[in-house]
């Protein structure tokens, strides 16, 4: 592991600075925040010389580029990392450092002990024996994810400018805003971007490699009940609430987030209104097989239809709307780029740890816009709320990987 002088003042720095995203906002990037800080981000790029530093319209995304320093014909490789942090409290992030951890004390994170990271319940703790760990005051999140992953973006940049006796080829830098909510990569603007493939650097623990997400949909569903004296209600009343109970319990009962584990999918109920006029649920759909993924779509709509041949047409109002796919659809056609990051990892000691992803990344757009890009670790553990810490020992091994995937992608085509 290198030792990288600037990279954790950057990172502490980082979390400093408020940085939400908000999924009520229409604005692109929904917070100015984040337009804020991804300027400051740019002129630190300008200040260390990586070149052709703008914004990109309309995804609001910094693009930047390292030029290549080698005549060698090489793939152009891209790093990308979110600015935004998750759906929870940001402000005055006050990071706290607690060096050469033993591995099995308590750590308190505010002052009266209220908050701690104990290994009993986060056994992550243990792997961390002899590290310096960057925790929250217990008010906060950290920002680890993903102001780890733009600190060890730009540190390694600076390495490759401040050492140029080593050959590379193009490498691109995309920091970009609104992960977190989703919509983020929707704008992406993979010509502009001009990079082969590239990594989203925004993993959790040393070795995380990630190239198959779920595929996922949003699903709502509109109930138009008959409202009448519950008196004189018999075979004239239809209940909208009860409708959407119904409707509820005709999807498998086992196939929920809270049931399921690995590459089963699911239906979640996220949200729930009505009275007996009308009612509203909202689903997330959420499937690895993309067969299944259709199927399960298939069998929403269907409930759906069932209930409108016994109630009327339009009694129940399905809107299906698909948010990603698994990119391992993509990746699979050629697997080099995630046999890249693994072979990186391995020739640093790193075990890569490869798994399914129980969610979305900006790669899983990103991967079907003509951009494969898996996701490998950024270091932030218990990450989106008070609890969430990181190593800075991970931190430089994750800067290890940016530079060993863009050494390797020389050597490999020579
Ligand atoms: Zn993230």
């Amino acid at each position: 592991m290198m030792q990288y002088q600037n990279l954790i003042p950057r990172f502490l720095k980082y979390v400093k600075v408020e940085t939400r995203s908000d999924e009520a906002s229409n604005t692109v990037p929904t917070t100015q925040t984040q337009v804020d800080f991804l300027k400051t981000l740019a002129n630190e790029m300008t200040e260390i010389g990586l070149a052709d530093i703008h914004v990109s319209k309309p995804s609001g995304y910094v693009y930047a580029t390292l030029p290549a320093n080698t005549d060698k014909s090489v793939p152009t490789i891209g790093f990308i990392a979110h600015v935004d942090t998750a759906d929870f409290n940001a402000h005055h992030v006050n990071p706290q450092i607690v060096e050469n951890y033993d591995g099995h004390s308590v750590i308190k994170l505010d002052s009266a002990g209220k908050y701690q990271l104990d290994p009993k319940v986060f056994p992550s703790l243990r792997k961390y024996q002899g590290q310096t760990l960057i925790t929250t005051d217990g008010s906060t999140l950290l920002g680890s994810d993903d102001k780890s992953g733009v600190a060890e973006i730009i540190t390694a940049m600076q390495y490759l400018l401040e050492h140029p006796e080593i050959k590379h080829g193009t490498v691109k830098i995309g920091l970009g805003p609104d992960e977190e909510i989703g919509t983020g990569a929707d704008h992406f603007d993979v010509a502009d971007f001009g990079a082969d493939f590239a990594y989203t650097v925004d993993g959790g623990p040393l070795g995380q490699l990630e190239y198959e997400t779920f595929n996922a949909a949003d699903g709502r569903v509109h109930i138009t009940g008959t409202n009448v004296h519950p008196g004189d209600a018999k075979d004239t009343m239809v209940n909208a609430n009860q409708l959407a109970i119904d409707f509820h319990d005709a999807l498998p009962e086992h196939d929920r987030p809270e049931k399921t584990a690995g590459r089963e999918g699911f239906f979640h109920l996220y949200k729930i209104s009505g009275d007996v006029d009308t009612a509203d649920l909202g689903y997330i759909i959420r499937d690895h097989d993309r067969e299944r993924f259709e199927t399960r779509k298939q069998l929403f709509q269907g409930i759906a239809d069932r209930l409108n041949d016994q109630y009327g047409t339009g009694t129940v109002q399905v809107t299906l709307k698909d948010q990603y796919y698994n990119m391992r659809e993509i990746l699979e056609k050629d697997m080099s780029v995630v046999e890249l990051a693994k072979q990186a990892m391995m020739e640093l000691g790193i075990k890569p740890d490869i798994a399914p992803i129980r969610g979305g990344t900006d790669g899983s757009k990103l991967s079907f816009l003509g951009l494969p890009t898996p996701n490998i670790f950024a270091g932030g553990e218990n990450m989106h709320g008070r609890f969430e810490y990181v190593s800075e020992q991970t931190m430089a091994q994750a800067t290890d990987v940016i530079l060993k995937i863009i050494a390797l992608n020389l050597k490999n085509n020579q």
